[in-house]
């Protein structure tokens, strides 16, 4: 499964984070993920909550995940308009191709809060 390496990722982040402001613990953690990045939210918070328990830093932690929308920019008319076509997007005004991906490729970690 691919969102369990993410989530070991995150956790040598969050260590290095903790390590770095002398946390004693890390009460919540605040991710952004876009809907481009073609992680399964559930998934990742699955793999998160199962990996922390090794973690005494982290075994309290919670985690919260906002999910980005996919927002593209229309080449033809300017249209700013959000979706859930990952794979064949078209302007909902024009009908064009021919797009600019503005946001939905997120991945990172926006907030950690610690406790010193
Ligand atoms: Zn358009």
């Amino acid at each position: 499964m691919h969102e369990v390496s993410i989530a070991l990722g995150m956790v040598d982040e969050l260590m290095k984070i903790a390590q770095k402001n002398n946390a004693k613990k890390i009460i919540n953690v605040k991710l952004k993920i876009g809907k481009m990045s073609g992680i399964v939210t559930d998934s990742l918070k699955f793999a998160f909550d199962a990996i922390k328990l090794e973690y005494p830093l982290l075994s309290t932690s919670e985690i919260f995940i906002e999910e980005v929308p996919l927002v593209y920019e229309c080449n033809d008319c300017n249209n700013l308009f959000k979706t859930n076509d990952i794979y064949f997007p078209s302007c909902p005004e024009c009908k064009s191709y021919n797009l600019k991906l503005k946001s939905g490729e997120e991945q990172y970690i926006e907030n950690v809060e610690v406790e010193v």
